[in-house]
């Protein structure tokens, strides 16, 4: 394979029905470097997987669920030209995921879990590689858990990038001589061929591991929105699509919010210098961002961004001005539970920190533990409802003037902690859930309009 090669990852709403997967099957077959098409579910479909795992329900309401995804996937299968081809394959993981999601232990086993939500990419790829297929696209689809080794970490798995890499040189690289895979994103599996999934919106992450692995020039992320805009363009039609962003502005803003990049994505990117290009599978001719090392600007303030689910943890000795090492414990129990602090400031005699706590998630239940945890050994108190904002850039803190114009757009505001300084790229600020809305088209229209 020559290294002019593309992986094109195509979001949910890209491959929500027949059409729209024809807009992505154009998109591949216009250009001969891509070889590798990762796909998400249909849209909708992992939100019901993730009832269905999550939620005790009855009989009734479960058929009700299946019943919506069975409809999302048939409108796409009557649609084919020859869907004989897949139309049992298709049945078999329906009836994988009405068997699932009636296990009397769905609820409470992550590995049934992941089996289960990882069905919604598995149907979509073999609807989308039989699109290809009938516009004489010599398209297979492939099963990501060949190559995708993770840990056993279910829900939320990480890949081991030395196995990803050999298996994907083993297996994919020969049949991308003369074919194009269609795979899933967000699925893998374990060393025991058990299936995991890496945590919400991971497809973006898979592309950019296939891209690592096969040392891939270029990877596309096709969404629903024209690249990476100045701000969420749900908070405010204000909001424009940016040319281009390098890597570390890229992954700030996904790590701090920016849902149209999965925060793991922009590292496998960095690491092979893989050029990441996000645009609309809709409107393929209105171009596009272009993540890349070297970008021709580096503005202070590039964009605003915007996190949910967020709690604030404050810990509080009346001892720590005598008791070094309070902070080594703490940090101690944090990373027993493997959680990771993103925001934190301290004071003589308490530390506050913020974690994130998506509903139904691994870390929420990881945040339940540590707080347990913490109680013993200090007093802590916690804060929830709350959202951080980021204002992401370049040198931000050693240039004149940003800090104060960016206080004085939210002065109206209460900011309940604000931490800058430790990184060039952010100024981030706790806020009331309520107030972000706001608070970020405050800061966009003084920053950016
Ligand atoms: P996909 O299903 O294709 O992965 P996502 O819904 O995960 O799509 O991501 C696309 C969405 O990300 C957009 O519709 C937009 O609302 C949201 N988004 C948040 N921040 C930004 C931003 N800075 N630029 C563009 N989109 C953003
Ligand atoms: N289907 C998964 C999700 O909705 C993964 C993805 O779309 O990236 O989270
Ligand atoms: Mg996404």
């Amino acid at each position: 394979m020559t290294n002019s090669l593309n992986v094109a990852k195509f979001g949910g709403t890209s491959v929500g029905n027949y059409s729209a997967i024809k807009n992505c099957a154009r998109i591949v077959i216009n250009n001969p470097n891509t070889r590798i098409m990762v796909v998400s579910a249909a849209s909708g479909v992992t939100n019901h997987l993730v009832t269905l795992a999550n939620a005790s329900l009855s009989n009734d309401e479960i058929s009700d669920i299946v019943e919506k995804i069975r409809v999302i996937e048939f409108s796409i299968l009557n649609e084919l030209k020859y869907k004989q081809e897949v139309e049992d394959k298709l049945f078999t993981l329906l009836d994988n995921v009405n068997a699932l999601a009636r296990h009397e232990e769905i609820n409470f086993r992550d590995d049934l879990k992941d089996e289960l939500l990882s069905l919604g990419e598995r149907m979509s790829s073999l609807l989308v590689a039989a699109v290809l297929r009938e516009m004489d696209c010599n398209a297979v689809n492939f099963d990501i858990r060949k190559t995708m080794r993770t840990d056993s970490v279910f829900t939320a798995a990480s890949p081991d990038l030395s196995e990803v890499g050999r298996l994907s040189q083993q297996l994919i690289a020969p049949i991308i001589q003369d074919s194009v895979i269609v795979t899933q994103g967000f699925v893998g599996a374990d060393e025991n061929g058990q299936t995991t999934t890496l945590g919400r919106g991971g497809s973006d992450f898979t592309a950019a591991l296939l891209a690592e692995a096969l040392s891939a020039e270029t990877c596309e992320i096709w969404t629903d929105v024209i690249g990476v805009y100045t701000t969420d363009p749900r908070i405010t039609d204000k909001a424009r699509p940016l040319p281009e962003l390098s890597f570390e502005e890229a992954a700030e803003m996904a790590t701090f919010g920016a849902k149209v990049l999965h925060p793991a994505t922009i590292e496998p990117a960095l690491r092979k210098n893989v050029k990441v290009f996000v645009g609309s599978s809709k409107e393929p001719e209105n171009g596009g961002t272009w993540i890349v090392k070297d970008c021709e600007s580096r503005p202070s303030c590039r964009a605003v961004t915007r996190r949910r689910d967020q709690v604030l943890v404050t810990v509080k000795t009346p001892k720590m001005m005598y008791a070094q090492g309070f902070l080594e414990k703490v940090f101690s129990i944090i990373a027993k539970h493997k959680l990771s602090v993103d925001l934190i400031t301290t004071s003589e005699i308490a530390i506050s920190f913020t974690l994130d706590n998506p509903p139904n998630t691994i870390s929420q239940k990881m945040n339940q533990d540590t707080l347990e945890e913490l109680s013993s050994i200090c007093e802590v108190s916690v804060d929830q409802d709350l959202d951080v904002v980021t204002v992401v850039g370049n040198n931000m803190h050693s240039e004149a003037g940003v800090s104060s114009r960016i206080f004085s757009a939210i002065s109206d505001f209460n900011l309940r902690m604000i931490c800058f300084g430790a990184n060039v790229h952010n100024l981030s600020f706790v806020v009331a859930e309520n107030d972000s809305d706001n608070i970020v088209r405050a800061l966009h229209s003084s920053l950016f309009e």
